[in-house]
């Protein structure tokens, strides 16, 4: 697998790039758009002044602006990378903007919200092609972009049956110039699989990271000095941004509730090995999950490395 990104492309994918939503996400597409030249003008749309002005300081977009509709006109794509809960709001906002032939695209991490949030904007003649790349960390904010967050890293795309194919394609194009590899699948079974692989990992890290806070007999000084005793990972995780995870949940209601129920079921089992001395079932469980995490290595989602994830600029999955 490719550790660094390619030459730039010779053709842009987009003439004109519009993204909305310049954190992590929106932030690390600037920088990968203009460095593999994805796009040959990028323009910026945040609803925070300060994120506007670190983007104008950091050079990574050829025009920023606060206005939606007015940074939207005639651009090929726009891209929302805003938190989930918001994309309908944005949606109606740009709506007016818009050219004829326009993809709009998203980067949000469940689907089925927002195919029903920004569907009924999308005007007559401009094409919606919904799209998640499975790959972040628990940063936020312009700053904490970098142009390799998407290479060797999944980007799932949704696109509503019937959807005009050039636009798939080119949306297609635009991730495996940013270094991902591109899969499709329903909106639905993409709410499935990522509420069991994302979306309840991270619920159980701000669990756990909760209850060890709250426990009295344990002070806080002693959870953070024996932290590297497996805990530590789930602070990573669970230091993720709460805007963005709150309306993970919200938006992905029913697939989490399902992964948690199964969760809680298979975990009353291992407390019942526990309680029970079953040995065998706790060491017949633990190889079968040994085995899962060395395939993730192998197919090169995550390194064997001891550290891992714990490495500045280091992506995970989300
Ligand atoms: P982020 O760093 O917090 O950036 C979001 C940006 O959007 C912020 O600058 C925010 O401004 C801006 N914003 C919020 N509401 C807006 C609005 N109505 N109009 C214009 N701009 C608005 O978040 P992120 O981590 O990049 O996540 C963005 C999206 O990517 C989310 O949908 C998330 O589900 C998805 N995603 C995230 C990850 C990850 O690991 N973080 C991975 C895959 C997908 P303020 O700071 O003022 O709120």
């Amino acid at each position: 697998m490719p550790d660094r990104l390619g030459p730039p492309l010779v053709t842009p994918v987009f003439d004109r790039l519009a993204l909305v939503g310049l954190g992590l996400i929106g932030s690390s597409l600037a920088r990968v758009a203009r460095s593999k030249h994805l796009a040959r003008h990028i323009v910026a749309i945040d609803a925070s002044e300060t994120v506007r002005n670190r983007v104008t300081e950091l050079g990574i977009a050829d025009a920023v602006t606060g206005n939606v509709a007015e940074g939207v006109a005639n651009a090929d794509a726009v891209i929302l990378c805003v938190p989930v809960g918001v994309c309908g709001v944005v949606a109606e906002a740009m709506r007016s903007g818009l050219k004829p032939g326009a993809i709009i695209s998203d980067v949000g991490s469940v689907k089925g919200s927002i195919v029903a949030q920004v569907t009924p904007f999308v005007p007559d003649g401009v094409h919606f092609v919904p799209a998640h790349p499975v790959a972040g960390t628990e940063q936020s904010g312009p700053d904490a972009g970098f142009p390799t967050l998407f290479l060797n890293r999944w980007c799932i795309l949704t696109p509503p049956e019937g959807q005009n194919a050039e636009a798939i394609a080119a949306i297609r194009a635009f991730w495996e110039g940013a270094g991902s590899m591109v899969e499709e699948m329903s909106p639905a079974h993409h709410d499935l699989v990522l509420a069991i692989t994302s979306h309840l990992p991270h619920l159980i890290a701000y669990n756990i990271v909760g209850t060890a806070a709250d426990l009295e007999a344990v002070t806080q000084s002693e959870v953070i000095k024996f932290s590297a005793g497996g805990f530590r990972d789930f602070t990573r995780i669970a230091a993720s941004d709460p805007t963005m995870w709150r309306d993970v949940f919200l938006n992905n209601k029913d697939a989490v509730l399902e992964m948690l129920g199964r969760f809680t079921e298979d975990l009353s089992s291992l407390q019942r090995a526990i309680r029970y001395g079953d040995g065998e079932a706790l060491f017949n469980h633990f190889t079968r999950t040994r085995a899962i995490r060395r395939s993730i290595i192998e197919t090169g989602q995550d390194s064997a490395a001891p550290d891992f994830g714990r490495q500045p600029k280091a992506n995970s999955d989300q």
